[in-house]
């Protein structure tokens, strides 16, 4: 299959047989296990880890290159879902039931897109993903990394994240303007530390990051005194760049009843 890119759809396929095959080594399927593999495109993971595995679901959007799946493979072999994968539910894929998700995702909706994967983190087994690497950089960043911010704290809420490998951009057709790596996502068990209320957490984190460089005492004024913050061991001039996961969690916690 030799298609032509389509720059909306984020389509820059892979070429490099090495970097696919360390891709499919850190994915490592076993026998039994559920996968879906997002954006499968002309099928470069797809068909590696179809000689390891006895079956696959992909999700792409792209009608010709999703028929295309469809009359190179049996459906015993590939169950294609055509789609948008920011609409796509996950949970019916193993009747409820664990599955793996891995992909080479479109750049252009990869933060939406993990957004939307968290919500399905209880049946999730693991992720393995190449994005842009400025995004990974911000995926795994800790308090005090320039790259630290929303994405990271609201995903290492959930998951534990890890930074595997970079793909430089000679590895695609067309290749890419930036360099990209590979991720590894894994839920935290159910005794991971949690707000009582997870939406207002995601409003208290967007609420602290929507002007990261203020001090907490200004962006959070609504919600949280400045002795509100003290009783917390945090500084009210301590900035949202700074903050652990535990921290935001107290905070929300010490608010989700105003
Ligand atoms: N896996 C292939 C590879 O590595 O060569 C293709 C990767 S390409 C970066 C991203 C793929 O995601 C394309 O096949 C594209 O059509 C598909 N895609 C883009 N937006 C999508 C969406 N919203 N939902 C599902 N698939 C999407």
């Amino acid at each position: 299959m030799n298609p032509k890119p389509k720059k909306y759809f984020g389509q820059h396929f892979l070429i490099d047989a090495h970097i696919i095959s360390r891709i499919v080594q850190a994915i490592n399927p076993k026998p039994g296990e559920v996968i879906v593999e997002i954006g499968p495109g002309p099928g470069a993971l797809t068909a590696p880890l179809l000689l390891k595995h006895a079956h696959l679901h992909v999700v792409e959007i792209d009608r010709d290159l999703a028929a295309a799946l469809v009359s190179r493979y049996p459906p015993e072999q590939l169950t294609v879902h055509e789609t948008d994968v920011l609409n796509f539910d996950f949970s019916p894929l193993n009747d409820g039931g664990k599955f793996r998700a891995v992909g080479n995702l479109p750049y252009n909706i990869s933060t939406p897109f993990l957004f939307h994967l968290a919500g399905f983190a209880a049946q999730l087994t693991d992720a393995v993903f190449m994005l842009q690497k400025e995004v990974v950089d911000r995926m795994v960043a800790g308090p005090d990394d320039d790259a630290y911010g929303r994405l990271s704290v609201m995903l290492q809420y959930q998951f534990a994240l890890e930074a595997l490998f970079d793909v430089p951009p000679e590895a695609f057709n067309p290749p890419p303007k930036v360099m990209s790596a590979i991720v590894r996502l894994q839920p935290l068990g159910a005794d991971r530390p949690r707000a009582k209320n997870d939406s207002h957490f995601a409003n208290v984190v967007a609420q602290a990051f929507g002007q990261r460089r203020k001090m907490l005492r200004n962006t959070l004024k609504s919600m949280i005194s400045e002795a509100g913050f003290e009783a917390l061991g945090i500084a009210p001039t301590a900035r949202a760049e700074t903050l652990s996961v535990a921290e935001f969690i107290a905070i929300a916690d010490a608010t989700s009843d105003r």
